[in-house]
């Protein structure tokens, strides 16, 4: 195969979550909520032997399964937030990020986390409203 091809495929996630920006001047210092869309794109030179980059089941699975469990319909906050305290108090299902949750630093954070799952994961894109999105890919 040439060097200069490759395949990709793409599969998209929706999460419901809540976070808010500490150390933020503005609307997001406040916890709000998001509709997040997360684009999981994987790609590879070669096709496997069902000749697929990976399948979308496997995907689901893995990357659908991670998310579910640890992002959605959670509260997303830094681990420095006051709030956590409180949260900590409750049933409320938090997941704690070292820096803001940012869509960037959430993008690296699903990026890391779905590609030890055994995912080739290329990039990760993450809409955090339907026109506003961050991406994170290694180089
Ligand atoms: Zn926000």
């Amino acid at each position: 195969m040439p060097e200069n091809e490759k395949y990709s495929v793409k599969k998209i996630f929706d999460i419901a979550y809540a976070h808010r920006l500490l150390n933020y001047k503005g609307k997001c210092e406040n916890l709000h909520g998001h509709n997040g869309k997360i684009e999981i794109k994987i790609e590879s030179a070669n096709l496997d032997e069902e000749e697929m980059v990976a399948d979308f089941n496997e995907i689901k699975e893995k990357a659908g399964k991670w998310l579910n469990d640890n992002l959605d319909h959670k509260t997303i906050l830094c681990q420095k937030d006051p709030l956590v305290v409180l949260f900590k108090n409750t049933n409320q299902k938090l997941f704690l990020t070292e820096k803001n949750p940012t869509a960037e630093i959430l993008c690296k954070i699903i990026y890391d986390n779905i590609s030890a799952l055994g995912l080739k994961v290329k990039s990760v894109k993450f809409w955090e409203t339907e026109t506003s999105a961050a991406s994170y890919k290694k180089s």
